[in-house]
């Protein structure tokens, strides 16, 4: 008899995963507009992450031929450490998490994990190693706890409501009628912005990857429940190589190394301390919002 359920356990999975893999794919050209023309090379091969060590070496970079973004970014983020990038808003940080996720291919230079170039390597394997919390999050016209489960294939209830308590979106979803069932979307519960980025933040702590990007993940959440997230989000970044892209600097001053975007263009590099020292744009960046922390709470 096992040998007859075999098979169609097997088929079952791979219904699971052809279903998720189009109903991804379907949200993801959704949220970032992208045209499916990344397309895996004959030859490629499965992406090994050892240390997980990334590497941008002369990143050049337009969505139109006419207009380039990246205009040559280099930085190189050892295997578990952290590299925030700061800049003002249209300096192409967000690009560069897009980018890494390989949504779009560079038009010059290229991007590494571990000496593999991702360009060559299955897009499936390098999204699989990768965990992006995004600017914007699209959510999936189906439960909030499906919705958190995506992050990782096969998660029990346990695992997804530790993942749901490291984001602070637990104690929201017991209070909901139908809890974990709760249908989101278009026919179903209307999250605010906040909320929909703790479950982009607790699918991610699901997946649990070696390579972690946040792209302003906390920005739409009020700064106490930021600040409760923030702990969490620490940890996490403590074991794995993580790209910060983060406006407010107060969140980013323990980065292993910050890296000043303008116009596409690496301005100035260090840590918080030799930024302030410098005394060029991040230490501008750093008064302005000092300025403006101490009007809102005069
Ligand atoms: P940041 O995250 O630093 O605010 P982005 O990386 O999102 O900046 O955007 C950099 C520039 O690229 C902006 O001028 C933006 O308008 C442009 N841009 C972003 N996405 C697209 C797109 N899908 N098509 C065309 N231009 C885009
Ligand atoms: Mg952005």
């Amino acid at each position: 008899l096992a040998q007859l359920f075999r098979p169609l356990d097997m088929l079952g999975m791979v219904y699971r995963t052809i279903r998720q893999g189009l109903i991804d794919m379907a949200a993801m050209f959704n949220l970032i507009d992208a045209k499916p023309e990344v397309v895996d090379l004959p030859n490629a091969q499965p992406l090994i992450v050892s240390e997980g060590r990334v590497k941008f070496d002369n990143v050049r970079f337009g969505y139109e031929p006419e207009r380039p973004i990246l205009k040559g970014v280099s930085f190189l983020v050892p295997g578990g450490k952290t590299l925030a990038i700061v800049g003002p808003s249209g300096a192409g940080k967000s690009t560069i998490a897009r980018l890494l996720f390989r949504f779009y291919d560079v038009t010059g230079g290229s991007i590494s994990i571990d000496g593999q170039d991702i360009g060559r390597v299955q897009q499936r394997t390098l999204r699989a190693n990768i965990g992006i919390v995004p600017q914007d999050t699209v959510l999936f016209n189906d439960t909030i706890g499906y919705n958190i489960a995506y992050g990782r294939e096969g998660a029990d209830q346990a695992e997804i409501e530790a993942a749901a308590r490291g984001a602070a979106i637990h104690g929201f979803i017991s209070r909901l009628p139908d809890g974990y069932k709760a249908q989101v979307g278009e026919r179903g519960l209307k999250l605010s912005g906040g909320e929909k980025q703790r479950v982009a933040i607790a699918r991610t702590l699901l997946k649990d990857p070696p390579v972690l990007i946040l792209d302003e993940a906390t920005s739409a959440l009020d700064s106490r429940t930021e600040s409760e997230i923030q702990r969490t989000l620490r940890d996490v970044s403590e074991r794995r190589t993580t790209i910060v892209i983060a406006h407010r600097l107060s969140t980013i001053v323990d980065a292993d190394e910050i890296v000043v975007l303008n116009e596409g263009r690496v301005a100035e590099r260090g840590t918080h301390a030799s930024l302030l020292r410098q005394g060029g744009l991040y230490a501008e960046m750093w008064a302005r919002q000092a300025a403006e922390q101490e009007m809102t709470e005069a």
